[in-house]
């Protein structure tokens, strides 16, 4: 008996193929994913996403920051970025812009430019394919860490992102301390256990206040709501990022606060938080 023959593979499998295989290549040279998830938006979630890479390469990690908000992403104004330029490299690839020795950044609003100030109306599978196509066309080179900056909440690039992931990845979720916020995060959570996605821990942001005058903490408002949330759900708590006003005219004038105002409180808040994750990397020595 003559085997039936499968039917030829079609132009756009060809190409997908084409793709998974150039993704699978591009995620192998990424030792660390980490996707910085908020329940909601307006919780410091990007500040955070681009601080944490800001102090990872202060810290002579190669990293890199993909911003996947198609409908508001707020890196390319954190970093003073707007209008830039992204180019084809030798490989073909997309090239990321370099903002300084070792942080490499790529954003969705550098591919869009025609649409910039235009409402992006698209279906979920519509973004699945766009984020999938980045993720594969972005070049990256071999990094310590590949920090990804998701729109808030438990839609499609959050799930699009969680599913295309490589293997070490692991979620860091932002909140502030009030009820509403934490009544959302644990959405989030449930999300990331759905998912199988491993949260590497919570952080909290906009916690108690920086006097702009004497530079000391206050406890003005509600502190602790993540904290708290941690002990409960078991996930290790990393740590608590005051209001500061530094924060705000640094975030403004496109510059990260933890190189900015290296020696405020919110960046020696940070300074605690990054010590756990700085800890996920392979000593270099081993690595050459
Ligand atoms: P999200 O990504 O969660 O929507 P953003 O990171 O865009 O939030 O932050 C929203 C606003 O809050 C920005 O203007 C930012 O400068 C400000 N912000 C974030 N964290 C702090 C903080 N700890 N202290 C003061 N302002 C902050």
């Amino acid at each position: 008996m003559t085997e039936k023959r499968k039917p030829p593979l079609t132009k756009e499998q060809i190409e997908e193929l084409r793709e998974d295989l150039k993704l699978a290549d591009t995620l192998a040279r990424i030792e660390n994913t980490l996707l910085v998830l908020s329940g909601k938006g307006g919780v410091g979630k990007s500040t955070v996403a681009v601080n944490l890479a800001a102090a990872l390469a202060a810290s002579d990690m190669e990293v890199g920051l993909l911003d996947i908000d198609i409908h508001g992403p707020s890196v390319p104004t954190l970093l003073k970025l707007e209008g830039a330029e992204v180019k084809h490299g030798l490989g073909g690839g997309l090239e990321p812009i370099k903002v300084s020795k070792n942080l490499k950044v790529m954003s969705m609003e550098f591919v869009m430019r025609e649409n910039k100030d235009q409402a992006v109306i698209w279906r979920g599978p519509m973004k699945h394919r766009m984020i999938h196509e980045f993720l594969s066309e972005v070049d990256w080179g071999n990094l310590d860490f590949l920090i990804v900056d998701a729109p808030p909440g438990t839609g499609d690039e959050p799930l699009s992102i969680c599913q295309m992931a490589p293997p070490r990845s692991q979620a860091l979720i932002v909140t502030t301390p009030q009820k509403v916020a934490i009544r959302d995060v644990r959405k989030s959570i449930n999300f990331c256990k759905s998912l199988e996605m491993p949260i590497f821990g919570i952080i909290e942001n906009m916690s108690g206040f920086v006097c702009p005058s004497c530079g000391v903490t206050h406890q003005l408002f509600k502190t602790g709501g993540g904290e708290n949330l941690a002990r409960e759900t078991g996930y290790r708590f990393l740590g608590s990022i005051p209001i500061d006003p530094q924060i705000v005219s640094s975030s403004d004038d496109g510059k990260p606060f933890v190189t900015e105002f290296p020696n405020s409180p919110s960046s020696r808040a940070f300074e605690q938080i990054i010590g756990p994750i700085l800890a996920l990397s392979t000593p270099r020595l081993k690595k050459n």
